[in-house]
């Protein structure tokens, strides 16, 4: 052997055992997120999760026994009573159907990209110990309408599904619906609709516009109303 074959030898030798090394720790990196994706949550991360509500603001937002303030992703119910605005129907009733299920319980806290808003509330979808996705169950009961807000749509199908699932059964604000079938525009990137003369539905592009044939139909869509524009498209259930 001569020797620039013993070095070209060493060279091969030297090449195999850095690609073998390269794929074990491919392999152990594998490994590793396959540990981490199987690893439960720590404890400590769980117990963080778990908060007390103390207060019950309205049908989307409570706040907790830390004094923070939270509002529901993915939902606006209707208002009410604020130091400038009225109550709006149901109102006072989503309030209350939100407060039986949270006030003074235990809560558990999911939290989407964005973690607060403007006003400092903290984003949340917001489960009861039962599993119960309170966020959902307010949709679903008609207590709210399916709010979209890019970048937090995690759970965009599942909100929507309950919204539907209280349209086609009347619930809540759907019951008494105040319909007159014109044309509404909507907005297919921010997913919200307009009266025709707002000046806003006019600046929508082309490719972003989107006829609906009354109010109903934009919310079945998933789009939610300008409320600058859309003033009034529920009005009071029987009994309230
Ligand atoms: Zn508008």
């Amino acid at each position: 052997m001569t020797f620039y074959e013993t070095v070209k030898i060493k060279m091969i030798e030297f090449h195999r055992s850095s690609i073998f090394s390269l794929q074990s720790s491919i392999l152990s990196l594998c490994g590793l997120v396959i540990f981490l994706i199987h690893l439960p949550s720590p404890a400590y991360l769980s117990a963080q999760t778990w908060h007390t509500v103390q207060w019950v603001s309205d049908g989307d937002t409570i706040v907790l026994s830390s004094g923070k303030r939270v509002r529901y992703i993915g939902i606006n119910a209707p208002e009410i009573d604020h130091e400038n605005q009225m109550a709006e129907p149901h109102g006072y009733r989503a309030k209350a159907f939100n407060a039986k299920r949270v006030q003074s319980k235990s809560v558990r806290l999911e939290y989407d990209v964005e973690r607060h808003d403007r006003y400092g509330r903290e984003l949340a979808y917001v489960y009861l110990a039962d599993g119960t996705f309170v966020n959902a169950e307010l949709l679903k009961s008609g207590m709210a309408y399916y709010l979209y807000r890019r970048p937090n749509i995690r759970f965009d199908n599942i909100l929507l599904k309950a919204q539907r699932y209280a349209m086609q059964f009347k619930k809540g604000i759907w019951q008494n619906w105040l319909e007159d079938h014109i044309i509404y525009i909507g907005n297919r990137d921010s997913r919200r609709f307009h009266a025709q003369s707002c000046v806003f539905a006019n600046r929508i592009k082309l490719e972003n516009r989107v006829q609906f044939s009354g109010k109903w139909n934009a919310f079945a869509q998933g789009y939610a109303p300008d409320r600058k524009c859309i003033l009034e498209f529920w009005s009071y259930g029987k009994g309230e």
